[in-house]
């Protein structure tokens, strides 16, 4: 007997005949004799309205009462889930967070999980139950309801899969694993049958957003092994796991795109000490999200520095960093917005070199102008105009020879 851990996303939820045919999946992995732990979402759209209600009677909800509400959306699915499963004729037993012994910090609306004691969980296992954990919430050791973050349900499967040494854990949703691209943008992206824990963090964090990226850093932590996979069909997914040595063998794994996209530039600043502290100090105290971050060599003393961020944001940076601009002496600020930023990632360009000089070497073939560029150990990520951000991913996924069949 395996001990299973699923997860089902939002979507996969989305509707009462959904949650009947998820309840039949479940049912039939328990059949098949295993013992069977699910973790859910709230139904899709659920959460974003329980935000919107929230605004729609304050300004700046107090984040303890944001938990208590937002918690109410998985408890909706856990109880709905394991009627469906008892109308099947099966055993089920719903949990909240605090139930199935998720404990977390005090961090109301991002809590961080510090301990999970699996006891209930265990014993309702053992009675032979499937059992049914409310995902992206737990409580404080005081007994107050948390939530975990956007797409906390991950983590909380993770987390349980990690506490309870389950021999797999499925995440189950609408796409049928990760991609070499988004297939809507690259029409021969295919499915990967594995990719290491890395490669799946850089992957995410440039937009193939896929999983929650603190789930997977969880589970590169503690080395739980997992399947992304669709829920709406019997097709393995992808496995994301520990590296090993044969995955160096293909150097990309896999392109990514971030749309919507915008650079921000401070002309003409003293290259001086404490310049950068001060703009990203600013930028930090505005809760503003930034990628990648260029700093020019500097001429007759004067530097430019340009970061981009999301296109959304570029108010606030502006608002926030206009009165900064005179006490470090800039020249001036531009915005631009309308970028994109394509990435190529994979663990093999540790040990092949030339990976750069192929990227830049397709787009200037396709005479697609690089603005920006960064790198990390595993990654090269350029800036470009987002009208050609299609044409670079078809190009870089041709290049790379990541297409299908
Ligand atoms: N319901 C939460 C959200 O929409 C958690 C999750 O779906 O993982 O962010
Ligand atoms: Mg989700």
């Amino acid at each position: 007997m395996a001990l299973i851990v699923q997860k089902y996303g939002g979507t996969s939820v989305g509707t009462p005949e959904r949650i009947r045919n998820v309840a039949a999946r479940i049912l039939e992995t328990q059949r098949a004799g295993n013992g069977v732990v699910v973790v859910v979402s709230a139904m899709s759209g659920v959460t974003d309205s329980l935000i919107k209600l929230a605004r729609e009677v304050s300004e700046r909800p107090p984040e303890r009462e944001m938990d208590v509400l937002l918690a109410t959306g998985e408890q909706t699915t856990i109880a709905l889930a394991a009627m469906a499963i008892d109308a099947l004729g099966g055993r089920a037993k719903s949990l909240t967070g605090a139930q199935a012994g998720i404990v977390t910090n005090r961090v109301h609306t991002r809590a961080k999980i510090s301990n999970i004691t699996p006891g209930e969980i265990h014993r309702h296992l053992d009675d032979g139950n499937v059992v049914i954990v409310a995902g992206f919430q737990g409580q404080t050791r005081e007994g107050q309801i948390t939530t975990l973050g956007r797409g906390g349900s991950d983590l909380t499967a993770i987390a349980i899969a990690s506490a309870i040494g389950a021999d797999i854990c499925q995440i189950y949703t609408d796409v049928e694993g990760v991609f070499t691209c988004d297939p809507r943008i690259v029409p021969t992206a295919r499915k990967l049958d594995e990719i290491c824990y890395d490669e799946m963090l850089e992957m995410a964090s440039s937009g193939s957003k896929v999983m929650q990226s603190r789930s997977v850093e969880f589970a590169k932590k503690f080395g739980v092994r997992f399947e992304v996979r669709s829920s709406f069909n019997n097709q393995p997914g992808t496995i994301v796991k520990e590296e090993t040595k044969n995955m160096e063998d293909v150097v990309i794994r896999g392109v990514s795109v971030e749309k919507n996209q915008a650079k921000v530039t401070i002309e003409g600043v003293p290259d001086r000490p404490g310049v950068a502290s001060r703009v990203f100090n600013t930028i930090a105290d505005a809760n503003l999200v930034i990628d990648v971050i260029v700093q020019n060599v500097s001429k007759s003393g004067l530097t430019d520095i340009s970061f981009t961020l999301h296109n959304d944001d570029v108010a606030r940076a502006r608002e926030a960093l206009e009165p900064v601009l005179s006490e470090i002496g800039a020249e001036g600020m531009k915005a631009l917005t309308g970028v994109a930023k394509l990435s190529v990632v994979g663990i093999g360009m540790r040990s092949h070199g030339g990976v750069a000089a192929k990227l830049f070497d397709c787009l200037s073939r396709g005479g697609i102008n690089i603005q920006m560029i960064s790198t990390s150990e595993i990654k090269i990520a350029v800036i470009l105009e987002e009208a050609r951000i299609v044409e670079a991913a078809n190009l870089a996924h041709e290049t790379f020879g990541l297409a299908g069949g």
